[in-house]
């Protein structure tokens, strides 16, 4: 969306602190032993117990046989995103990293922001993973300028994790976000600087870089959203929701 409104940016803000805060309470409790459907519930509860609604439960994106049935998308090792925690018994063991993803809708306004965090203890490649695509998140963010164009941001994602050697996933992106979890226009993690649709004044966008170990190549399990890597390495993930303002990009879900 385009925020026209000071009230549209105050909501927005509200939105993605009370967003912020919810991930920071489910990266504490990914701990060893802690089940994956209990990271989905704590995530309904403090949502619901804030007055908002879970943006993800019962949404159907574009192309999808059913509604995602949880409030909370899991990414478990090499699983690169949309695993569903509430459709599996799996608790989090040491060593293990899992991305944690979740949207909710304030008064209206939608804001979307994941994370990947280490569980336990974890070797030094799935640290080096996880950093190096936080750092990309940052890099595409930098990048997301009024007067810009989409592929700048994906170029600079893309020009930063190159020498990582990290695969870059290509069938999934960020997207427009505010008043849909999904709005235009798409934003690829990949590109070229001065292509794709314009960044306007107070665009509303969510970045969302997903880095792989090995190849960038993905498979789709059969429940219809769980994607993971083709090659089974691990996979990590991070997104915030920004505005694009003349003063620069506006981080609104880190808190
Ligand atoms: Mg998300
Ligand atoms: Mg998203």
């Amino acid at each position: 969306m385009i925020a026209k409104s000071e009230k549209d940016k105050k909501e927005l803000r509200e939105a993605g602190k009370r967003l912020g805060r919810i991930l920071k309470a489910l990266t504490l409790a990914a701990v060893p032993g802690t089940s994956v459907s209990s990271l989905n519930e704590l995530a309904e509860r403090m949502i619901r117990e804030g007055g908002d609604t879970p943006a993800f439960l019962h949404y159907t994106p574009r192309g999808a046989e059913r509604p995602y049935p949880a409030t909370l998308c899991i990414a478990l090792n090499d699983v690169v995103v949309h695993g569903i925690p509430t459709e599996n018994k799996t608790v989090l063991k040491d060593g293990d990293i899992i991305g944690l993803d979740t949207g909710l809708i304030h008064n209206g306004y939608i804001v979307d922001s994941g994370i990947t965090v280490p569980v336990g203890r974890v070797d030094k490649e799935a640290q080096k993973l996880m950093q190096t695509t936080r750092e990309a998140l940052y890099v595409g963010i930098e990048a997301a300028r009024v007067g810009g164009r989409v592929g700048d941001i994906g170029h600079a994602i893309q020009e930063y994790v190159k020498p990582h050697g990290y695969g870059i996933v290509r069938e999934l992106g960020g997207h427009g976000v505010g008043r849909k979890v999904h709005e235009e226009p798409s934003i690829p993690n990949f590109g070229k600087k001065g292509k794709g649709p314009e960044l306007l004044e107070n665009m509303v966008i969510a970045i969302e870089p997903m880095l792989n170990e090995g190849e960038r190549d993905v498979v789709f399990d059969d429940d219809g959203y769980t994607v993971r890597t083709a090659d089974g390495l691990r996979s990590a993930h991070f997104e915030h929701t920004i505005i694009i303002t003349k003063n620069g990009p506006e981080i609104i879900t880190e808190v």
